[in-house]
């Protein structure tokens, strides 16, 4: 009688998804979702508990985080003439976008392989999706493609991951802007994993309408938290905000984070030491026969391995007691690929241990 119930009106698109699987790290070193491995010190463990004793949790959280608003601001250098909109994760601020331009027959367009929530949030509100393949060498933006599925396509929405999760690597800046210059629609450059690359387009805002910068703090420490804010004309922000539900940002992360923010040295003193352990990591792998090791400006690296043996590689390391992300059966360019996130030397260590072992078998 349910299934009756469900096969009647639940769209066929979302019966046809599964769910976005997280799968269960056990005692495993997690190296799978790209979460900074480190905690505070205790003295400021302390501190930001002292500060939740303080918080009410009868009240509604201040409905437009105008405190933490305004940390986030100084915090991330925006342009003081541009609006900010914070978001429950970057996730959900791609979900009020894409809720503000949904329409059946419009489309999302984004480069592939790229960050799987644009193409899963386009289904869930309705709209098309098209992913357009990267150059398969070194998953740079095939640019003939992209300006052919533009003109085609009219997309409503581009998005572009500025570093690119899963691939790591920053498109060139001249191609990104020759797209926002041709599109028609607006263009959101991704940079969840702006505190491990060397360029970013947030000082770009306001000299282009349809440009608009999102982040997270996820990437930076903060995962836990759940926040993530858009930077772009305030015209545009003010359209979203109106679908943005009025207590997205609950009161515990409000708190958190504008302590954290406060805090921000320590946070970027391990983000200093993951650039360092990916410059680490990513010698030990490029010295590995049976690897292909592409650069990466975030806190992952993508490679191949060679002779079809990426998911037996995956397996030994998850005996070996190391989680990281299988992508070689998701097909496209991905083939034979897999992620490694960037974590603390001794898990890292660890992880080379394995890989080595098993390249060595
Ligand atoms: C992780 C990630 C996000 C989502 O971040 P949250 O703020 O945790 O929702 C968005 N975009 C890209 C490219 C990511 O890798």
């Amino acid at each position: 009688m349910t299934s009756k119930l469900i096969e009647q009106w639940i769209r066929p698109e979302i019966q046809a998804l599964s769910a976005y699987h997280v799968p269960d790290p056990g005692n495993m070193i997690k190296l799978d979702a790209m979460e900074n491995p480190y905690t505070w010190p205790q003295s400021m463990v302390d501190e930001w508990q002292g500060l939740l004793k303080q918080t009410a949790l009868n009240r509604y959280p201040d409905p437009g985080s105008r405190s933490l608003q305004q940390q986030i601001r100084s915090a991330f250098d925006i342009p003081t003439e541009m609006a900010v909109m914070l978001g429950n994760g970057s996730d959900e601020i791609i979900q009020i976008i894409a809720m503000a331009v949904a329409t059946p027959e419009r489309v999302i367009l984004a480069p592939e392989p790229g960050f799987v929530m644009y193409n899963m949030i386009a289904r869930f509100v309705g709209m098309q999706y098209v992913g357009v393949p990267l150059n398969a060498d070194d998953f740079s933006l095939d640019m003939a493609a992209m300006k052919a599925a533009i003109a085609k396509h009219r997309p409503a929405l581009i998005f572009l991951a500025y570093p690119n999760n899963p691939t790591g690597n920053l498109f060139e800046r001249a191609q990104i802007e020759e797209i926002i210059e041709l599109a028609p629609g607006l263009v959101v450059i991704d940079e969840a994993y702006a505190a491990f690359a060397d360029d970013s387009f947030m000082s770009s805002l306001g000299r282009y309408p349809n440009l608009l910068v999102m982040r997270t703090v996820s990437k930076m420490g903060l995962a836990g938290l759940r926040l993530g804010y858009l930077a772009g004309p305030a015209d545009c922000l003010q359209e979203f905000d109106k679908i943005r539900l009025p207590y997205n940002i609950n009161v515990l992360t409000q708190v958190s984070a504008e302590f954290a923010l406060h805090h921000k040295d320590v946070l970027d003193e391990q983000t200093t030491l993951l650039r360092h352990e990916r410059a680490r990591l990513y010698q030990h792998m490029t010295a590995m026969n049976g690897l292909t090791v592409f650069p990466s400006q975030a806190n992952f690296i993508l490679f191949r391995v060679a002779d079809g043996r990426a998911t037996a590689l995956f397996e030994a390391l998850k005996s070996g007691g190391v989680l990281i992300k299988n992508l070689a059966n998701a097909g496209g360019l991905l083939q034979g690929c897999l992620r490694v996130t960037v974590g603390k030397p001794e898990e890292n260590d660890r992880f080379v241990e394995v890989v080595g072992e098993f390249l060595g078998s």
